[in-house]
């Protein structure tokens, strides 16, 4: 299975040309890359404005709505997404979660009417520093895991890929070590085949999130259970990216 490899913009950069550079250098420098699946989620505001034709990698969004549309100033239905060509969209990101108070049931309302519209979503878990001190690392996984997949079918599991991100390794320069990232992974599994069965469990598709960077990728991306990486902060820098990407 190639790695997938997603880059987070976050809400950056500010213009609509940097954007359109940095998209840019991807582009080029991606073109004969075969060895990962890539994804590039930018803002929203820049989705419709980017040339999408040929492209070697997929677009994907950092969220949206679980509405499909109306009255919901502000928000992004699935629809238009899809319309616009993505075929990924970021789900219950910490920043989210913590910043937007949003919740485990929002994400997993989210998550199904991605899946209706047969976009991937990336579910994104993990727990805070204090929790991980406390010793509440699987409780607070096996929490979000459970609420957040609450009314996906088994015959949909396959298309979810969920984003271990400790909140405590997200923009810190501190990321968790590829040891404790694959432990956590693994109960993700046994979490997943509890819920949906020993296959799910087996083949879900797990990303490790948290100042990964060209430096520490091949650390996790060498483990089996590791099936990618979600990356925010080094994906802003194309040479960094495309580093962590040509070194697979
Ligand atoms: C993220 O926010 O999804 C993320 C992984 O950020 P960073 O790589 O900057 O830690």
């Amino acid at each position: 299975m190639k790695p997938l490899i997603v880059a987070n913009w976050k809400m950056n950069p500010t213009n609509q040309k940097e954007a359109g550079r940095l998209f840019n250098s991807l582009k080029r420098g991606l073109k004969n890359v075969s060895k990962a699946e890539v994804v590039i989620c930018p803002p929203f505001v820049y989705l419709g404005g980017l040339k999408i034709k040929d492209l070697s990698f997929k677009l994907g969004a950092q969220n949206c709505s679980w509405q499909e549309k109306g009255a919901f100033t502000g928000e992004i239905s699935p629809h238009m997404l899809k319309d616009l060509g993505m075929k990924y969209v970021i789900v219950g990101h910490s920043e989210r979660r913590k910043i937007f108070q949003e919740s485990d049931q929002m994400a997993a309302e989210k998550l199904k009417a991605v899946l209706k519209l047969n976009l991937i979503p990336i579910l994104c878990i993990g727990e805070t520093g204090e929790q991980r001190k406390e010793g509440e690392t699987f409780k607070v996984l096996e929490k979000e895991i459970k609420n957040g997949l609450k009314g996906i079918l088994k015959s949909q599991i396959g298309k979810v890929v969920v984003a271990y991100e400790p909140i405590w390794a997200i923009g810190t320069k501190n990321p968790c070590s590829s040891d404790d990232a694959l432990t956590v992974t693994l109960f993700i599994r046994k979490v997943i085949s509890q819920i949906f069965g020993k296959k799910a469990g087996k083949n879900i598709k797990i990303l490790y999130g948290g100042s990964a960077n060209s430096q520490n990728s091949r650390d996790y991306l060498k483990e089996e259970g590791i099936n990618g990486l979600l990356v925010g902060g080094a994906s802003l820098n194309p040479k960094e990216f495309l580093k962590i990407i040509k070194q697979i």
